[in-house]
């Protein structure tokens, strides 16, 4: 048997789960703040969104950065990670038609491309973009993911080394001082909210404690990784970004953040197409995160860990988006929240070579008392629904 992981101490979470009372997210997503009213920060922040942030204000000055970095000489001039999903086309087909830009756009390869995951990939290059497509050695990934899985139950930690760091890494080895990310998900989806007046990405501090859960590339050293098989996860040397004078920005700090708007744009203009299975297993969307048959897992952990699935994510901000009432949105997630992502199980367990009690064994040492009860037949239950 594992030792059961103490969730609480390891991501700073309030012992007494409560939900927001415009939304349906609960305080047990890290960082995120319920105020004295019952009001998550992310439904505040969305309040903003729609009443005092001047979005004209914004693009102005979104054009002044862009006039700044602007290529005079028909090089790229500014860099653009993306996967061909629906917010990162919409980035990166704003930046090169609308406003004029050069975008080079990198990608950081998926463990395991969908079908329709590696077509829209393929479809976003169609619409007229440069691209440089990142595939780690697949051995050190299959050993990343399992030990992300094992050691912070997130199998998607590898690839968040990936999606960081290889696009500053292409940066400073095109000498393009610009990288223009899409949302900042800490201010978008409720997280620390420091950082919402600010337009630019930290790619020091914030990177490592928000994106990492503080086990950058180099903690996995002691677990038998070799240094030399990390050379692509790992950040360029912090003189060189100093150099190039690189600057990280949020494209959601200057133009609204509105996903479902994504979809229909990108669906448009660089032909992204919405999971012909209908919708992704615990969640009733169809647009979102379909890239990886290792998305459903990275989604049911934070299930295991927060009590907070797929559906709680999609549907909090789609109520804060107003696409969706609050009610609705609690039948949704009593519908589908947690399901488990069975479509890609096996490859999951091939993938990270576990067995299946393995895999049992890992998921319920995750499982916190403060969320789960276990009935008199072993059946695990949420201690706390929304209503
Ligand atoms: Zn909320």
């Amino acid at each position: 048997m594992r030792e059961p992981v103490d969730v609480i101490k390891r991501y700073n979470l309030p012992e007494k789960v409560k939900f927001c009372k415009c939304c349906v997210i609960s305080n047990q997503r890290p960082r995120i703040c319920l105020d004295d009213k019952g009001i998550c920060s992310a439904c505040r922040f969305a309040e903003r969104k729609k009443k005092t942030i001047d979005w004209n204000d914004r693009e102005k000055q979104l054009i002044e950065l862009l006039d700044r970095h602007r290529s005079k000489n028909g090089k790229h001039d500014v860099v653009v990670p993306a996967s061909g999903g629906k917010d990162s086309a919409f980035v990166a087909h704003q930046l090169k038609y609308k406003y004029g830009m050069r975008p080079l756009t990198v990608t950081w390869a998926p463990a395991l491309f969908t079908d329709v995951g590696w077509r829209n990939f393929q479809n976003f290059i169609q619409a007229g973009f440069d691209n440089i497509l990142c595939t780690p050695n697949p051995e050190v990934h299959r050993k990343l993911t399992r030990l992300g899985f094992e050691h912070l139950a997130e199998p998607f930690q590898p690839f968040a080394y990936g999606v960081k760091n290889f696009a500053t890494s292409m940066a400073v080895k095109y000498q393009i001082p610009l990288i223009m990310y899409g949302e900042n998900g800490e201010v978008e989806y409720g997280g620390d909210s420091k950082n919402e007046e600010i337009p630019t990405h930290n790619l020091n501090d914030d990177l490592e404690r928000h994106y990492f859960s503080n086990m950058g590339p180099l903690r996995w050293l002691e677990y038998g990784i070799k240094r030399e098989d990390l050379a692509l996860y790992l950040p360029p040397p912090a003189e060189e970004l100093q150099k190039l004078n690189a600057e990280a920005h949020f494209f959601g700090f200057y133009k609204k953040w509105i996903p479902q708007e994504n979809y229909y744009y990108a669906m448009e203009h660089t032909g992204f197409e919405a999971n012909p299975d209908g919708r992704s297993e615990g969640t009733y969307s169809r647009y979102a995160s379909l890239d990886d048959k290792l998305d459903g897992f990275h989604f049911w952990m934070a299930y295991i860990k927060f009590g907070i699935g797929r559906a709680t994510s999609d549907a909090a901000h789609e109520i804060r988006d107003g696409h969706l009432t609050r009610e609705e949105g609690v039948a949704l997630v009593r519908r589908f929240d947690g399901e488990f992502p069975k479509l890609y199980f096996k490859d999951f367990l091939d993938y990270t070579r576990l067995t299946e009690d393995e895999f049992w064994e890992i998921v319920n040492s995750y499982r916190s008392p403060h969320i789960w009860k276990q009935t008199s037949d072993g059946e695990w239950q949420l201690k706390h629904e929304i209503d």
